[in-house]
């Protein structure tokens, strides 16, 4: 997909990953971009809109976990932009002592978020089709012992997002959808780690792995998903790791032949 033009929604946009993303679909020349976020990062935002003056940046303070409100805040959008082509979901925490809070957020968000988009988007409701990406991790692929909460959030994440990435719904919507599972990247996501974590005793094991993993930058992480984008590769999966994308190649495991008993 061409960027030009275009007008994008990106959840999270207000700081580390989603806040790159937003940046770039800037300077890749979107027309509207609508940034849905808890915080509201007034100061990024003043330089966002000083950098692109011709472009238009709204900005909705919005708790992705909240269904009502975000599917208000997409009739504001649609109603302001005329049209949403590109939705991109990055919003989400890590806090596995808050089973609730990272469930609603983390995978309830990217569902409110998705469902809401679609509405819109779809050409079986007079929109263009477009483009969803959402954000999982490739804790969401890999058991990460440590993190058990915030990886069911992310596997979850894979699974809708591949669910509505077919070839059928694809027909009538005219809406691709891909997933990235990026590795460790450097925001402030993982603060105070070991207060968030459900089994605290193993948290000397937890220093030594994250000092063990080297860190991707948000920004080269965030370039990679405008890769992705490019190559509309409906229901695709890809890791984001050292400055590449790398498509999943995942088979079907049921087949739905198994005898009757
Ligand atoms: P971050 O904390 O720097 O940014 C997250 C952004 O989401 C912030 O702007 C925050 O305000 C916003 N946000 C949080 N809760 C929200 C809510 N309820 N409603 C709306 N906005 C909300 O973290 P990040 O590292 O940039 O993470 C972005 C995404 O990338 C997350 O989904 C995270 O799980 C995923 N991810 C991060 C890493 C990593 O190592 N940092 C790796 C893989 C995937
Ligand atoms: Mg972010």
């Amino acid at each position: 997909m061409a960027f030009r033009g275009k007008n994008a929604v990106v959840t999270g946009g207000a700081g580390g990953i989603g806040l790159q993303v937003a940046r770039q679909l800037l300077v890749a020349g979107v027309a509207k971009l609508a940034i849905i976020d808890i915080q509201d990062n007034l100061e990024e935002f003043v330089k966002l809109r000083a950098a692109h003056p011709t472009q238009s940046v709204m900005i909705i303070k919005m708790d992705v976990a909240n269904k009502k409100g975000v599917e208000a805040t997409y009739e504001e959008i649609k109603k302001t932009f005329g049209n949403i082509d590109i939705v991109v979901n990055v919003a989400g925490i890590f806090n596995d002592k808050d089973v609730q809070r990272t469930l609603l957020v983390n995978l309830g968000g990217i569902i409110n978020s998705t469902l809401s988009a679609l509405q819109y988007m779809s050409k079986e409701n007079g929109g263009n089709g477009g483009l969803v990406l959402n954000m999982s991790s490739v804790v969401g692929l890999d058991p990460m012992f440590i993190i058990p909460v915030y990886g069911a959030t992310k596997a979850g994440i894979i699974n809708f997002t591949r669910c509505l990435g077919n070839d059928k719904f694809y027909q009538r919507s005219g809406i691709k959808f891909a997933t990235v599972c990026p590795g460790a990247t450097m925001t402030d996501m993982f603060t105070n780690f070991t207060e968030k974590i459900i089994f605290p005793e193993t948290s000397d094991e937890t220093y030594k792995i994250l000092d063990r993993l080297s860190k991707q930058s948000a920004t080269d992480v965030a370039r990679c998903m405008l890769n992705v984008l490019e190559k509309e590769k409906n229901g695709a999966v890809y890791v984001i790791e050292g400055k590449r994308i790398i498509p999943l190649e995942i088979k079907p495991l049921w087949t739905g032949k198994e005898p009757a008993v």
